[in-house]
């Protein structure tokens, strides 16, 4: 039973939250009219049905119908109770709470009590690293990987001595050595876990330390890094590291970069490339995809140049993916890693790496140049064998993107068509997630129906970037547009011209409710690839498909003309036909 005490305690933590605050941690919302709209985090979906209303403090998913107040949602998010929402809302709202459960109180205090032995931990090796004589073998260690001190105290990059050091400093500020044996900070012999270590802290989005990963400088180890064992405190797999240091140049730059060593990272941030983080120490998580969504959309992968790094990459791309994240992969040659790669190009270390990145194929695109790695495609045998690999590698994506991507995979290989056709009995049988029938103009109709057409996807395209405007009015005018999609893109692009590239977000609440929702969407799950040349791609294609249907309109009314024998008619039909034949096998045969 709630006591008197514990519902004021609930109504006084409320009062003193903000929904929209809290929900933002998780999700990215987008204002429309008074509430707030993201992706559900408690379902898969695509486009957003999580809506927080700030003036009831309230949310509601449309998709999973899930619903409640500030309490139930970090109850779900936390995976927690009711009791354990209200505990750590508290501590967010800096409210006293005095009548918490025994074990409540106990687990919300020995929490409190690991962060804080973790900070003074990080604080200790620091110290130790740059201001004592028992730091010089971790200095000898940076210096050789070129780590300056300005750079490495930016991550607070620590040195742990041999021997007790740690236990004697805590001993002489009166700490529990207790605590710092369950962070995983002190054996049960009192000896430091990480002696004889450089020590990396590898803290939250909010820059606090939860664990550390620590690297030998002993030549004669066996094990060159060891980890924090998983606490109360850190799970792996759901921290990104550098994310702290990072997010504000993502936000900037739109894009994150994402490696896969601490090192990496540090040498990528002393380049001055300083939206580079790390997954540290596992393959890439579904956890730290979503926490990485929560700031971008967009990954720059720069994984290992080895075997192991170009695979973690295609599944990265594919997680990526699922998550409606785009991804490009940039490939470090003739160095092992990015953290190589950057030290040996030294001061040219900028240039090199925009010359890196502007090279960097899309995630799809990397997939494919791996698939038909060593292949030779003049060779018909080799030729079979890459397009059946593509075809693997296009059927592991979302099924709205495969169409597209079949397409652009026939353009790279040079293959026909017949090659890389969808064969959707391959591996998956009827009904299963993932299975889906080709509709009869071409595209795909996904189990749930919703149905993306190259003009939708124009459409979302030119909504997340107005400025393809200034390509794609050059190429279509709005009648090659299906009726559907006429009036949406006329008016877009009216408030293009008229308004520049802000004018869709400024005008658009004046827009029809249908074409709102359509644009909101897109802006917060935006197609996997927004660029021009997308944007010329899906152009051309609609000027295909256009001309494809007044050609069998004309053959239509070709074989009426002939019924009624109007032979003047039957002729210049024909003429038209013909030239119009003529155009569509020009531009098939330059697609
Ligand atoms: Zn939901």
């Amino acid at each position: 039973m709630p006591t008197s005490t514990s519902d004021d305690a609930f109504a006084e933590v409320k009062s003193k939250v903000d929904l929209v605050k809290v929900v933002q941690e998780h999700v990215r919302l987008t204002k429309r009219n008074k509430d707030f709209w993201g992706l559900c985090p408690f379902h898969q979906e695509d486009s957003p049905s999580f809506k927080v209303n700030p003036q009831m403090q309230s949310w509601y998913c449309f998709g999973c119908e899930r619903s409640g107040d500030v309490f139930t949602f970090v109850e779900l998010i936390e995976k927690t109770d009711k009791r354990g929402a209200l505990q750590l809302l508290a501590e967010r709202a800096g409210v006293e709470l005095r009548k918490l459960s025994p074990e409540q109180k106990e687990r919300s205090d020995s929490r409190k009590r690991l962060l804080a032995m973790l900070k003074l931990a990080a604080q200790f090796y620091e110290y130790v690293l740059w201001s004592t004589p028992a730091g010089e073998p971790g200095r000898r260690l940076l210096a050789t990987r070129q780590v300056n001190e300005e750079n490495s105290r930016r991550f607070q990059l620590g040195y742990a001595p041999a021997g007790r050091g740690f236990a004697e400093y805590l001993r002489a500020k009166k700490r529990s050595l207790a605590d710092a044996q369950d962070g995983g900070l002190l054996r049960r012999d009192g000896t430091d876990f990480f002696a004889e270590r450089l020590v990396i802290p590898i803290r939250d989005e909010r820059g606090q330390p939860l664990a550390f990963t620590a690297r030998t400088v002993r030549a004669d180890e066996q094990r060159k890094y060891i980890n924090s064992p998983e606490t109360p405190a850190y799970v792996k797999g759901r921290v990104i590291f550098g994310l702290d240091l990072a997010r504000d140049e993502i936000a900037r730059r739109g894009h994150a970069v994402l490696m896969e060593g601490q090192f990496d990272v540090i040498t990528a941030h002393g380049a001055g490339i300083q939206n580079a983080v790390a997954s540290s120490g596992t393959a890439l998580t579904d956890d730290q995809v979503r926490l990485l969504k929560r700031f971008t959309d967009e990954l720059l992968l720069v994984f290992d140049a080895d075997r192991a790094g170009r695979q973690a990459a295609q599944k990265a791309v594919l997680l990526a993916a699922s998550h409606q994240m785009r991804t490009r992969v940039a490939t470090v040659a003739g160095a092992k890693d990015p953290d190589e790669f950057l030290r040996a190009a030294g001061a040219d270390a900028g240039k090199q790496w925009e010359e890196l990145v502007a090279k960097a194929p899309s995630g799809v695109e990397f997939g494919m140049e791996e698939a038909a790695a060593g292949l030779n495609l003049s060779n018909a045998n080799h030729v079979e064998l890459a397009a059946r690999k593509l075809r693997e590698w296009i059927a592991q994506f979302p099924v709205a993107l495969q169409e597209d991507y079949r397409e652009r995979a026939k353009r790279w290989m040079g293959v026909s068509g017949h090659l890389l056709a969808a064969e959707p009995d391959e591996k998956r049988g009827p009904g299963r997630p993932g299975a889906y029938k080709v509709g009869k103009n071409g595209l795909e109709t996904s189990p749930a129906g919703k149905k993306m057409t190259v003009g939708r996807y124009l459409l979302q395209l030119l909504a997340v970037r107005p400025v393809a405007f200034d390509l794609v009015r050059t190429k279509i005018t709005p009648d090659e547009l299906d009726e559907e999609d006429r009036g949406i893109y006329e008016r877009m692009l009216e408030t293009y011209e008229r308004a520049g590239v802000s004018g869709l977000e400024k005008e658009l609440a004046g827009y029809p409710a249908e074409e709102q929702d359509l644009i909101r969407r897109a802006w917060a799950a935006p197609p996997p690839s927004v660029d021009d040349e997308v944007a010329v791609e899906l152009a051309g294609r609609i000027t295909l498909d256009h001309m494809r249907g007044r050609h069998s309109g004309i053959i239509r009314e070709l074989s009426e003309a002939e019924r009624g024998k109007d032979s003047e008619r039957v002729a210049r039909l024909e003429a038209e036909a013909r030239e119009l034949g003529h155009a569509i096998d020009e531009m098939e045969r330059r697609g």
